[in-house]
């Protein structure tokens, strides 16, 4: 890896240019849909920013890190949100992830060996989305935007077969389910050979081609676009739903939203390695894109104790698949720095 550059001031000129070429990138891939670099590049300079907040704390303040996703774009009607919606903090080896466990036993105090449970999840790579229902009506949908306001895109949900238009009489007033939009990868294909053969956009990946298809100033192009729906989470409830995210997610599959099948509990990181050595191989094989999977504590008072770090939950990790262009890439980065 790149080294520390020796004083405050060679880290801050090195902080500020990463920064601004990581806002560049966020604008493409967030406002437009349209990336301007892989993944692995930008997660490559993301964590650069990190690293030398980690050495030079001060840095921080400002700092794309401390930021989720970009604000509404323009066109679209803003939504509040009545929780925030945050990302995640990543993971990338074991040895990551014995670290998350030891610090959340750590923020607990519980003893070393004491058994955290966890959901683990697929990581979608779509777009998420929040879904308010009140009096069981979905009343808006709205994408996450920067986390504290969002873009309104309920009329481009209208033909959404994964995403219930009402909820059962069993289900509390006030109700915000989250979760992540996405395109199967078969139709993702189909998409772009048609828009290639009417002259219309064609997309870079399927996450792109969802979030492009989603966030349409016109309704009635979204309704024509194949888009899927998996419910993970929660925003404002009137009422708690269960107590734990593995009852959660059995609640909400009865009230018709689609849950990841391949969703699992795990105890231990043997357990989380072994899961994730399973998922990393059926990852090819799979109709639509993950690109990690994501451990939450799965008991929801623990995760209450645990709360937030800046953007992120501390009682929830996203274990990222590898990906092989990193390294290089970073040397790249090293020698325009
Ligand atoms: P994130 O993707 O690391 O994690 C948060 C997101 O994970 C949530 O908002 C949600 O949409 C998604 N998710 C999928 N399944 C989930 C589940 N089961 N439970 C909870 N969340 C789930 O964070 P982020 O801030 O959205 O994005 C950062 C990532 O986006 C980067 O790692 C990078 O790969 C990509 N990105 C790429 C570019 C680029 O230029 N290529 C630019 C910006 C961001």
């Amino acid at each position: 890896l790149p080294e520390m550059p020796a004083t405050s001031t060679e880290a801050r000129k090195q902080h500020a240019e990463i920064s601004d070429r990581v806002r560049s990138y966020n604008e493409a891939y967030y406002v437009n849909d349209e990336p301007l670099v892989p993944d692995a590049e930008y997660d490559a300079l993301f964590n650069r920013l990190i690293e030398l907040e980690s050495h030079y704390p001060t840095l921080k303040k400002n700092s794309p890190t401390q930021e989720v996703g970009a604000a509404p774009a323009e066109g679209f009607a803003k939504v509040k949100h009545a929780r925030p919606m945050l990302s995640l903090g990543n993971a990338f080896s074991r040895e990551d992830i014995v670290d998350f466990l030891a610090r959340i036993r750590r923020f607990l105090n519980l003893t070393a060996h004491s058994p955290v449970e966890v959901v683990g999840e697929p990581k979608i790579d779509g777009l998420s989305l929040s879904l308010r229902y009140e009096g069981r009506t979905l009343v808006t949908a709205a994408t996450r935007g920067d986390g504290a306001e969002g873009e309104d895109v309920t009329a481009n949900v209208a033909h959404i077969d994964d995403i219930p238009k009402t909820l059962p009489d069993d289900a509390p007033d006030v109700v915000e389910i989250r979760g992540e939009v996405y395109m199967a990868r078969s139709a993702f294909q189909k998409l772009n050979e048609t828009q290639a053969e009417t002259g219309g956009k064609t997309f870079a990946n399927p996450r792109n081609a969802a979030a492009g298809s989603l966030r349409q100033l016109d309704p009635s192009i979204s309704a024509k676009r194949p888009l899927r729906f998996f419910a993970y989470s929660f925003g404002e409830l009137s009422e708690s739903l269960a107590q734990t995210q593995w009852d959660f997610l059995q609640k909400v599959a009865g009230w018709g939203f689609v849950i990841n099948p391949l969703t699992r509990r795990l105890n231990d990181a043997d357990d989380i390695m072994a899961f994730y050595d399973e998922l990393a191989k059926q990852r090819p094989d799979l109709d639509y894109d993950i690109d990690g999977i994501v451990y939450k504590v799965n008991d929801f008072e623990l995760q209450l104790r645990l709360g937030f770090v800046s953007r992120s939950p501390r009682w929830a990790i996203a274990h990222k698949f590898p990906a092989e262009q990193a390294r290089t890439r970073l040397n790249a980065i090293d020698i325009q720095v």
